[in-house]
């Protein structure tokens, strides 16, 4: 399909796919076995500049579209989702301090997290729930000029090696979302405590755990976003966080059928090649249909969202839509490769786990239903 790119934007796509060769595939295994970040890689990728897409050039960042960081997530995810994600949350923390921050804040934050000295982090949902982020407990409470944070966050991506965390906290539960700000917190702070990574189906890569906060002293300037600007501004972001799943979802869909195809043309059973059974052939058709489909959805939710037009429900629909047909299109082309499929010599079972992971991060497929449901019944009920 046509993905409208400038010649620099195509150029930090050919960045992200070199990148992904040379760096992200010789280590994505072993990454994964032994449950490490890679730190030291992604400060690379940050300093190739895949880590500041979205910034303003006039901010040090590439001032790219919307649909280059996609294009950037999808070659990455190709080869690793769980590299690819965690790096779209440094992008995201770091874009956010660019777009939302005063002078001060700018100065304080973005130099470091530029270089990829310091890796950022998105900490809204709790132990208790992710879907209802309204409903988050995590206190601020005023002390002097400054502020004290208490609460428990969970599942935050890059948990196991950021430094600097995106905290978003209720200052007034009587006031629902409008009363959530948003605080930069340094990891290594009095009051902050990183608790163990997960142990999870896959995607150790981007390390996710969780934080506590114990009764965590802030400054007034640590505050990014006052309440009811903090939810707002997480949520005027969702559009895009879906849409760019659904692409990083193509990206392992993509390699999944490559492999695939690959090791059907070579295999060979009651005395022919696998690739000329009907049935497999068939099989992976289906695959590359839903992949095609996939693509369409996510790149068209990225244009209008890069147009600045309303794109909830295309993204809702995009992201639906590639995280099923990943889960299960990654599942029929490790089928169609026997048991070899399900040896971790081939990358097809990491995929299936960030595949899964896929109808989780950035709201459940549940939660899509309901944006679909609601914008489908609007004119009916309203
Ligand atoms: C690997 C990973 C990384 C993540 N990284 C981050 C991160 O960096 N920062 C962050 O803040 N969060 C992160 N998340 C959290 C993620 O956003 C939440 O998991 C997600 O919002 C769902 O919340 P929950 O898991 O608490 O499920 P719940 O909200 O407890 O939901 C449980 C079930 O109920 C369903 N459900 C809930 N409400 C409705 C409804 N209204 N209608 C129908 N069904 C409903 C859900 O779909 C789900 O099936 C991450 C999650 C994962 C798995």
């Amino acid at each position: 399909m046509d993905i409208a790119l400038t010649e620099e934007e195509q150029r930090l796509v050919e960045t992200a796919r070199a990148f992904a060769a040379d760096v992200v595939a010789p280590r994505a295994a072993d990454w994964e076995r032994d449950r490490v970040m890679p730190r030291e890689a992604i400060r690379a990728a940050v300093e190739a500049g895949l880590g500041s897409l979205l910034v303003p050039k006039e901010h040090g960042g590439q001032g790219a579209s919307r649909t280059t960081l996609a294009r950037v997530a999808e070659e990455l995810s190709a080869v690793d989702m769980a590299f690819a994600f965690s790096l779209v949350v440094h992008n995201n923390h770091l874009n956010s301090i660019a777009n939302a921050g005063n002078p001060e804040h700018i100065e304080r934050y973005l130099p470091r997290m530029l270089t990829g000295e310091v890796i950022g982090s998105f900490l809204l949902t709790e132990p208790q729930g992710g879907s209802d982020a309204a409903a988050i407990t995590t206190s601020a409470t005023r002390d002097g000029d400054g502020w004290r944070l208490n609460g428990r966050k969970a599942w935050v991506t890059n948990a196991a090696e950021a430094d600097l965390l995106s905290v978003y906290a209720q200052t007034d539960p009587d006031k629902g979302w409008r009363g959530i700000a948003t605080f930069q917190v340094e990891a290594e702070r009095d009051g902050v405590v990183r608790e163990a990574p997960y142990s999870t189906l896959g995607a150790h890569a981007m390390g996710t755990g969780g934080f506590r906060f114990e009764d965590c002293r802030v400054e007034d300037r640590a505050m990014l976003l006052p309440p009811g600007d903090g939810f707002k501004f997480a949520m005027s972001g969702i559009d895009l966080a879906r849409a760019c799943v659904a692409a990083m979802c193509c990206g392992i869909l993509r390699t999944s059928l490559d492999v695939a195809l690959g090791y059907a043309a070579g295999r060979r059973a009651f005395g022919q090649r696998i690739a000329d059974f009907q049935g497999l052939q068939w099989q992976l058709a289906d695959v590359a249909t839903d992949l095609h489909a996939a693509r369409l959805m996510a790149y068209e939710a990225m244009r209008l969202i890069d147009a600045g037009q309303a794109a909830a429900i295309e993204a809702a629909h995009a992201k639906k839509f590639a995280t099923r047909v990943a889960l299960t299109g990654v599942a029929e082309c490790m089928q169609a490769m026997g048991a070899d499929g399900y040896k971790h010599d081939f990358p097809l079972a990491r995929h299936l786990a960030c595949a899964k992971m896929g109808q989780y991060i950035d709201g459940t497929t549940e939660i899509q239903n309901v944006v679909i449901g609601r914008a489908l019944l609007k004119p009916y009920i309203d």
